[in-house]
């Protein structure tokens, strides 16, 4: 280093840009620690806890209230400074008392996100992730790479595990379920009458257990809804609500309806697959000028606000999604399927956060 009169002050700003780089690399590498804090919370339902002292408690009432060890009261402080600053929970007073933000205001109550975000941080679809950088390296077959990233970790499909294992199947189709539950409260209450009204006839293709179906349904009782899912989620649908379910392959054949609803199912799937299905719900519905349509519930990328937090939860579900070989598309990548599905138009609403609402038209 050569030194000069400000010789000393060039080193310091050198070395402070090399202090930040350190920074941003650690920040980056304790994503993970600050997803694992937040699965601790969930596995120890601390939201729960807090919103049970109504909404207020200290380290000491959360250990009683979750039947924590007393030994473990010092590293429950650790761990609630964790997610305070992660802004999952708040803290004020000189005895540190927690209050849920609005953040975690949505793991309590019915329409709750604790399921979806479970299922999200559960083993079995964590630990594929460790295994992309070798998934990358991989061949794609000139048939195309049917392993995903779920597939090398696991030996099969998620929809395989699924039907096999009826704890994951459960883990699944309940995480479905509350994302559900939350979205379609907000999609009936502001865009209901937009995208729902009129409609006569509404099948919720590959729509679970059919959380998104009933709340339609509840909203507008004159739309006769429908569920169609494969034989071992439809086998736990439940029984006695206004919503018919049906059991079967998108793949093979769509029940007629005047408007097909696909929530968080085209991300999962390639394009030549979304052109199958989508063919097939163009064959279910009737003429534009009749009313057919298909909703579709997804990120459209680079659709509404355009802060840093929503860009990064959409790159960031892309790069997730990719784990089932799906893919989180832009306006472009839309609209190519739709039109090699045989579609004439389409009309994106990016109204619900960091995902879109497609109406798309025969
Ligand atoms: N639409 C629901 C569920 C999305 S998860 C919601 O948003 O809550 C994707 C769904 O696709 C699962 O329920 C899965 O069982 C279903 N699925 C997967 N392959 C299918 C196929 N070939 N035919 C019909 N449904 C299928």
């Amino acid at each position: 280093m050569v030194l000069t009169e400000n010789g000393h002050q060039c080193s310091d700003q050198a070395s402070s840009g090399l202090l930040d780089a350190q920074l941003d690399l650690y920040w980056n590498t304790f994503a993970v620690i600050k997803s694992m804090a937040f699965k601790s919370a969930l596995d120890l339902r601390i939201a729960d806890a807090i919103h049970h002292h109504g909404g207020a408690a200290t380290v000491a009432d959360i250990a009683t209230t979750v039947s924590l060890h007393p030994s473990k009261i010092p590293c429950l402080r650790r761990l609630m400074r964790v997610l305070t600053v992660s802004g999952i929970f708040s803290v004020s007073g000189e005895e540190n008392v927690y209050e849920l933000t609005p953040a975690s205001r949505l793991l309590v109550g019915s329409k709750n996100l604790a399921a979806i975000m479970s299922m999200i941080l559960h083993p079995t679809l964590v630990v594929p992730f460790l295994g992309v950088g070798d998934w990358f390296r991989r061949e794609t077959a000139a048939d195309g790479d049917k392993t995903c990233i779920f597939k090398q970790a696991h030996g099969e499909s998620l929809w395989e595990l699924a039907d096999r294992d009826a704890a994951f199947d459960a883990l699944i189709n309940d995480g479905m379920v509350s994302d559900s539950r939350f979205i379609m409260d907000v999609v009936v209450r502001e865009h209901g009458e937009e995208l729902f009204g009129g409609v006569g006839s509404l099948l919720d293709l590959a729509g679970g257990l059919g959380a998104a179906a009933q709340a339609i349904s509840k909203g507008f009782p004159e739309v006769r809804c429908s569920v169609m899912d494969l034989g071992h989620v439809v086998a736990k649908a439940p029984r006695g609500t206004n919503v018919e379910y049906v059991a079967g392959d998108m793949f093979e054949s769509v029940p007629l309806a005047d408007a097909i609803f696909l929530k968080w199912v085209l991300h999962d799937w390639g394009d030549e697959d979304c052109v199958k299905i989508l063919k097939n719900c163009k064959k279910a519905i009737p003429p534009r000028d009749a009313g057919g349509k298909v909703i579709i519930m997804d990120i459209v990328v680079g659709a509404g606000p355009s802060d840093q937090k929503h860009r990064e939860v959409q790159a960031l579900f892309d790069m997730y999604i990719m784990f089932v070989n799906g893919i989180e598309r832009d306006e472009q990548e839309w609209k190519k399927v739709f039109m090699e599905a045989g579609f004439s138009g389409y009309k994106i609403m990016p109204v619900l956060g960091f995902r879109s609402i497609i109406e798309v038209y025969p």
